[in-house]
Parts: structure tokens; sequence; C-alpha cells
């Protein structure tokens, strides 16, 4: 079978369905086949935490102004559809138990505001005015952060949080959404404006004389076509070979895990809390002796990483809350489905328990998890990639690690604006392959430091 399209786009994840969408709604663009071998929305954009924030290092403050528009998009869209997606506005809390750790708080704040992502609120002993959360709102919310260092204040507006907390810095342009709301919002959108969902594997991509000319889809199927959309998620590379280039990616398996919360220890209105000092979970002698003297389980004994994080899921009757923590961030490769460490839930459960000591109460009997996880696909620098290939008519949206969901609005406008010839926006070289092509950018990668992204 043969027909033809204007644009072909491998993947119906988040990155695939906002470029779509942008395409069809924003430009105009008629023809567009959207191909994808799985339900749309189902290989890692429904594994997300779901969470959004503008608050970003940098160096540049191109991550800062990217995730501006792209929560400017979010809004937009959440007006437009009444809010189909459940949009809102809690925020994220930084904490920490150490008092020495502060500073550092306080420099990651002050680095994102400069950047453009608010001002900074200092909030001492006794000083009052600041503003609590709203759980259900988005709207008139407050922007920047506060930080907060007296721990009377921290506990009468995080009762939840151990005694210990000394300082918490509350990101206000952040909070989450419903991913799979997002996309279908998306998706059907960019369907009423022409767009063709095809299920199916793209199996070649077609090049001659260095121009994209066509795909063949495993059926047999083939698709006459100038311009071809790789945002094949954690396949990237494995699609971009296919019409030969080589991405510079890497894939790190994440896990992330949700229980339901019988006895209430995080409220329901809770914004999305992560414990920002690295610890030593808090064994007894006798585990301690045993995970330490087995090479496998030894690392459990050692100094974990910072970022222990979990919030609540659904609706304020809801009891489910997640569980996430990143210790482990080695490259692997792709597997799918992936392999899901049974051990995850337990170990995320016992990092959360200084921050929230009433978590406690489920060490060794947590009420039966659910397991998932997918890929993030990276960068050397963990910046994501929109931008056009060196195969002419072959473009590139992905690499969206652990911020896909929260950046594709923005992402797929860019790519739509690359693919549509209109004026870029001034982040656009730096999620473009050409900035590591520049010199001042390769003597910047030798020196990019350890940030705070999740
Ligand atoms: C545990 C976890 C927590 C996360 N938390 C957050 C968060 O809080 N906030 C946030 O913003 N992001 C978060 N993310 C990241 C976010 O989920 C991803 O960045 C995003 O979903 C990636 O979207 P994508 O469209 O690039 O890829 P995918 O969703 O993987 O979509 C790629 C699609 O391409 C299709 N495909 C691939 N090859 C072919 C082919 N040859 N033919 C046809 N189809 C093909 C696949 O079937 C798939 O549907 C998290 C991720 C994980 C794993």
């Amino acid at each position: 079978m043969k027909q033809k399209a204007e644009v072909v786009i491998c993947g119906a994840g988040i990155a695939g369905i906002t470029t779509a969408y942008h395409l069809a709604v924003a430009h105009g663009v008629k023809d567009i086949v959207l191909v994808d071998e799985r339900a749309p929305m189902s290989l890692t954009s429904d594994k997300s935490t779901e969470c959004y924030r503008n608050w970003w290092p940098g160096p540049g403050d191109d991550m800062v102004q990217m995730m501006n528009r792209s929560i400017d998009l979010l809004e937009e869209w959440a007006r437009a559809s009444g809010n189909v997606f459940h949009l809102n506005r809690r925020g994220y809390v930084y904490a920490t138990c150490n008092s020495e750790n502060i500073s550092g708080l306080e420099a990651f704040a002050q680095e994102a505001s400069d950047l453009g992502a608010g001002e900074v609120r200092r909030y001492e002993n006794g000083k009052g005015g600041y503003q609590p959360l709203a759980a259900e709102e988005f709207e008139d919310q407050p922007e920047g952060a506060d930080l907060l260092t007296s721990p009377d204040l921290i506990q009468q507006h995080f009762p939840y949080l151990s005694l210990d907390v000394v300082g918490l810095l509350h990101v206000r342009r952040a909070g989450w959404l419903s991913a799979q709301q997002l996309g279908t919002y998306l998706l059907d959108e960019a369907r009423a404006h022409g767009v063709q969902l095809l299920a199916g594997t793209i199996d070649d991509v077609l090049v001659e004389a260095g121009r994209i000319t066509g795909v063949l889809l495993a059926d047999g199927t083939e698709i006459e076509t100038n311009v071809f959309v790789n945002a094949a998620g954690p396949l990237l590379d494995k699609v971009a070979s296919l019409y030969g280039e080589e991405l510079p990616l890497h894939n790190e398996l994440h896990l992330k895990a949700a229980f339901n919360d019988q006895e209430a220890v995080l409220p329901r209105e809770a914004p999305m809390v992560i414990y920002a000092d690295e610890q030593q979970l808090p064994w007894d002698e006798e585990e301690r002796e045993w995970l330490a003297e087995d090479d496998e389980t030894r690392w459990l004994t050692e100094t974990l990483p910072s970022s222990a994080h979990t919030r609540p899921e659904g609706g304020l009757q809801a009891q489910t809350i997640l569980l996430l923590w990143d210790f482990h961030n080695d490259p692997v490769d792709v597997q799918i489905p992936p392999e899901l460490d049974p051990e995850f839930p337990e170990l995320a459960l016992r990092g959360l328990t200084r921050m929230i000591p009433g978590m406690q109460t489920y060490v060794g009997r947590l009420p039966k998890p659910y397991i998932d996880g997918g890929y993030y696909t990276k960068t050397q620098e963990n910046r994501p990639l929109a931008c056009p290939s060196e195969v002419e008519g072959a473009y590139v949206i992905g690499a969206l690690a652990g911020y896909g969901i929260m950046a594709a609005p923005a992402l797929g406008e860019l790519l739509a604006t690359h693919i549509t010839g209109g004026e870029l926006p001034s982040y656009a070289q730096a999620f473009d392959l050409v900035r590591y092509k520049d010199t001042d950018y390769q003597e910047l990668l030798e020196n990019w430091g350890a940030s705070w992204q999740l």
C-alpha cells in the first residue's frame, strides 16, 4: 500500500503529539500522519510523575525560559478545555534537616530566580506573609519561591514534616497534572484538525540524495513524505539510525511506586515533597552488617543521594501516594518492558522517613504497592533536542529525560516552528544539535556541574 503525507511523525508519546498539535492547530499543516506501534502515550509518557516546574539551573536562561513558555501553554490549554487534565499549582517543596544545607537551597533558589523563575521571598523567625498553597487552583497563584527557615513556620504549614526540618524551599510555579488526559486532549484537537493516527512500526526511513523521501512500515505500507519527525522516545537513536544519523544519547531506567496511604500520613492537599539531603538509611545493627557483607547490597549501607520524593495522586478523596527516589542513574540498554526491581517501593519509602516520620508506620509492612517505570533518554548535559537533523527533511524531538511532560508543550511548538520556517524563540539554539559544533559550548560541557534536576 502506498500513501502520501506532508509530515510523518514517528511516536505518539507526548513529544510526537505536541508536535502534531502545533503543526496542525497553530500552523494549519495538512496531511500529518502520526505513526505509533503502541497505543498513544503508553511507553514512557504514562509512567511519569506528571509534575512541572519553572525552576531550573543554568548555565544560561534557556531551560527557565523554555519551561516558562511551556507552563504558559499548559495554563492556556487548561483554560480552553475547562481544565480536563487537572492542572494544579501546589508547588515543589524541598526540605532539609541539615542547617548546613540551607545555604545550598538558597543558592539554588537565587540561581533560578536570576534566570527568570521569579523572586525568592525569605521567611525567618516570626516573619509573616507566607502564602499557603491552594490545592486545586492554578490561577492567581504566587510565582517565584518561598524560603522558610523558621521551624515553627514550617510546622505551622507542613505539620507532617519532621521537627528536624530546618529549611524549606517552596517553588511556586510548579505542580502536576494528568499527563494521559493532556495527551488525549491535544491528540483529539490535532485529529479534529486533520491529523491521522496510524498504528504501525516504522521499519525504514527512505533517503535519496541526502533528503527524506518516505517511510516504510513493517506491514509493507509506504508513505511518501519530505518531512519526517523522529519522536521515538527511548528508541530515538534506533530510529535515527534508519536515516543514517547517530544521536549523542543514553538511557537510564527510573522507577516509581504507588500505594494506598491508609494512615493518611501525607495530607491529600500536600505539594510535591522532596528530601534535599543525602542520607544513610536507618538500618538496625544486624541489618547493616548483613547488607554490608554482600557486594550486591553494600551500597545500601553507604551514603545515598538526595531527592527521595512523594506526592498525593488522585483527588482529595483518594488514598494513593507516589514514591520516587533516583538512587541509580547508570546508562542501560533499553529493554521493553523494563525489569522492575520489587525492592524499590520499600527503599523509596525508607528514603522518606527522615523527612516524613509518619512513613515509618509502613516500613516492613507496606500495603501492596504498584511499581512502574520507564527510561530517561538523555543527552550528556541533560538538555533536550528539538531541531533539524543533518539529513534534509528529518527532525528530532526527544531526550526529554525526567521533564518531558512539562517541556513538550514548548518543544513541540519550537519544532513546529523549525518545520514551518517561522521566527525561532531565544532558546532554540540551546536545544539544537548544532550546539555541539560550537567550541565555547564544548568547553562548557567539560565543566558542566551537578544540578538539582529531577
Ligand atoms: C519514573 C518517571 C517519572 C517521570 N516524571 C516526570 C515528571 O514528573 N514530569 C515530567 O515532565 N516528565 C517526567 N518524566 C519524563 C517523561 O515521562 C518523558 O520525558 C516523556 O514521557 C518522553 O516522551 P516521548 O514522547 O519522548 O517518549 P515516549 O512516551 O516513549 O513516546 C515514544 C513513542 O514512540 C513510539 N515508537 C518508537 N519507535 C517506533 C517505531 N519504529 N515505529 C512506531 N512507533 C515507534 C513508541 O511506541 C512510543 O509510543 C518521568 C519519566 C519517568 C520514567
